[in-house]
């Protein structure tokens, strides 16, 4: 087991599907007097003929994710892709790293912007849309619509043999670690309130969620998951969801209420300190 930065044993990696892990781990964040957890999480498909790895998680846990990464792939299909929902740091900040240590890997998705911080690596990028699909041998990842995006770049990706969307900023809700929900599936974290902790993300990362209509947008999501026949959620911020029937509606009123309710305020100043932990969700 990788040793935490927290200074506790870190759950993760956890295999959340066969041969999909979940790597990373948790991020403090001080809001309303409260400690919230959250997760600037990665994910591992490991294929037959290549792997491919979803985000590179935040920059601070880029040592983490690399040795979850070495132990995973060890004997197992080369990383080869590189697959990020979108540009901003939580999600993309390991980029340079993984591309230099995995000199086989392509970066996959909606690459704009990439170039200009890694001009070197520009040949290892390729430009991917909805519809696109990258066999991995045996199991095939696939770019979906972006139902909820942060940013107009955004993709999710989807893997077509066991079902697992990978959403980015959708399904983004902190979790409590005084609960013992860190390193739990949605289903698992029996007092996880996701009202609460989707609003604390539309304060702090999704703030377009507070002037739109998010039935619209509950709806697009009930129709995607529909089609896709989604049977793992493995969202970047939230607690991974196993049971989507059960799950899913909980995570609509959540977003209905985030955008309901009044802003109540970015990160706690009185627990300011200086750390990334302002720029630490998006
Ligand atoms: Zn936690
Ligand atoms: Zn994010």
């Amino acid at each position: 087991m990788v040793q935490s930065t927290l200074n506790r044993p870190n759950p993760l990696p956890r295999e959340i599907a066969p041969d999909v892990f979940w790597l990373g781990e948790c991020l403090e964040q001080r809001q309303q007097n409260k400690i919230y957890h959250s997760y600037n999480a990665a994910f591992l498909v490991i294929g037959e003929a290549a792997s491919l790895l979803v985000e590179t998680g935040h920059p601070k846990d880029f040592p983490i994710i690399e040795k979850q990464l070495q132990e995973l792939l060890r004997g197992r299909a080369p990383l080869k892709y590189l697959f990020i929902t979108h540009q901003e740091t939580p999600h993309s900040g390991g980029l340079g790293r993984v591309l230099r240590r995995y000199p086989e890997a392509i970066l996959c998705g909606d690459v704009s912007d990439y170039h200009l911080a890694f001009p070197e690596y520009e040949p290892r990028m390729r430009w991917m849309k909805e519809g696109d699909e990258i066999d991995l041998g045996g199991r095939t990842f696939l770019l979906v619509e972006p139902v909820i995006r942060d940013m107009r770049t955004t993709w999710w990706g989807f893997e077509t043999r066991d079902r697992v969307l990978f959403p980015g900023d959708g399904f983004a809700y902190s979790h409590y670690h005084e609960d013992g929900h860190c390193g739990k599936v949605a289903e698992e974290a029996e007092t996880l309130d996701l009202e609460d902790t989707t609003a604390v993300f539309a304060d702090l990362a999704l703030f377009w969620t507070k002037f739109a209509d998010m039935q619209n947008y509950c709806d697009r999501l009930d129709e995607l998951v529909k089609k896709l026949d989604v049977k793992t959620v493995a969202p970047t911020h939230g607690l991974p969801i196993t049971d989507v029937a059960a799950t899913l509606p909980k995570v609509k009123e959540g977003l209905l209420y985030g955008s309901r309710v009044a802003e109540r305020g970015t990160n706690d100043a009185t627990f300011a300190r200086p750390s990334p932990m302002t720029e630490a969700v998006g």
